[in-house]
């Protein structure tokens, strides 16, 4: 409606002001009408706080709608998820990405900043910056695109958008009527993990430090002690709605599952390394048949490595 009415507007010397009258009718009118129809990945999780993912285990996208404009979590798994979400942002506000938060520097989070940017503002904790200049995304988009027409339009104009703003330890983010609280997840999944807070709503982003249903991908520099702290710090906070870095929001069960995981798995590591085990014996012989329906399973083996690191820290 907007786009039409605005076209069919004489130029004239009012014109910003008949922009401004009209920007300010569809934002009141329009917007709870045009929310319904946003496309079958789009979950709503609160009145104006969406969560985009096309397939189940994809990183999740957040639209955050505020009377000032939008902040987006994360930019979507692939360049095509972004434009997807450039669509939906399209439909529900008149208003561009003003902020992009992004809970880690990885390329299916980080690497369709630039679909948004400018105008957006990219934040992120300290070191993102130096871990997505290692992070290839051009390697990354030209893989995604061979052979795939949909990606290959997709990428078209992609830039590296690096973060504006790196923050250290804590940030407050203050948009219209919503407040964000930033923290750094030490240790959890990459170099610059950021779980974000929002109070009021009692929404929680736990980055990657948890999966839905699914192993961790678990890179050596972690520690499986400053991944707990993070969960139980999390859980402390006592959200309603738990959005991790992928898989479908739920809530502090997520961090219950992943908590649960990570105790059996140090048990179970600690009790065989005790029978005199090696770390390839314990490879071969560990079961943990209560996640036998979790995706991901190659990746067991890294969740071996850091328990067999962290039992053998705590051994006399
Ligand atoms: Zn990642």
């Amino acid at each position: 409606m907007g786009d039409a009415m605005q076209k069919r507007m004489p130029v004239t010397g009012h014109r910003s002001l008949v922009t401004l009258f009209i920007g300010a009718l569809v934002a009141t009118v329009a917007a709870p009408g045009v929310a319904q129809d946003l496309g079958p990945h789009v979950r709503k999780v609160r009145d104006g706080i969406w969560v985009y993912a096309a397939k189940p285990q994809d990183a999740n996208v957040t639209i955050i709608e505020t009377r000032e404009g939008l902040v987006l979590v994360d930019t979507g798994q692939t360049p095509a998820d972004s434009r997807a979400v450039q669509a939906i942002v399209k439909k529900l506000s008149l208003h561009p990405v003003r902020f992009i938060i992004l809970t880690e520097p990885h390329g299916d989070h980080a690497s369709g900043n630039f679909v948004f940017s400018p105008p957006a503002i990219v934040i992120a904790h300290a070191g993102a910056t130096e871990s997505m200049k290692k992070g290839n995304f051009e390697a990354r988009n030209k893989n995604l695109a061979a052979g795939n027409p949909e990606m290959r339009e997709a990428v078209q104009g992609y830039r590296p958008v690096m973060p504006h703003i790196e923050y250290n330890q804590k940030m407050t983010l203050t948009v219209g009527e919503r407040t964000l609280e930033l923290i750094y997840l030490k240790n959890v999944h990459s170099e610059a993990d950021t779980a974000i807070w929002m109070p009021q709503e009692r929404i929680l982003w736990a980055a990657a430090s948890v999966g839905v249903k699914r192993y961790p991908n678990l890179r050596p520099f972690l520690t499986i002690d400053d991944i707990l702290a993070s969960i139980r710090m999390m859980r402390e906070l006592k959200p309603e709605v738990v959005i991790a870095g992928h898989g479908p929001p739920g809530t502090t069960e997520i961090f219950d599952e992943m908590e649960r995981y990570y105790m059996l798995l140090l048990e179970r590591v600690a009790n065989l390394s005790r029978l005199g085990k090696s770390l390839d014996e314990i490879k071969q012989e560990l079961r943990m048949p209560e996640f036998d329906d979790w995706a991901a399973k190659e990746r067991f083996s890294t969740s071996v490595e850091l328990a067999y690191k962290a039992v053998q820290g705590k051994q006399p």
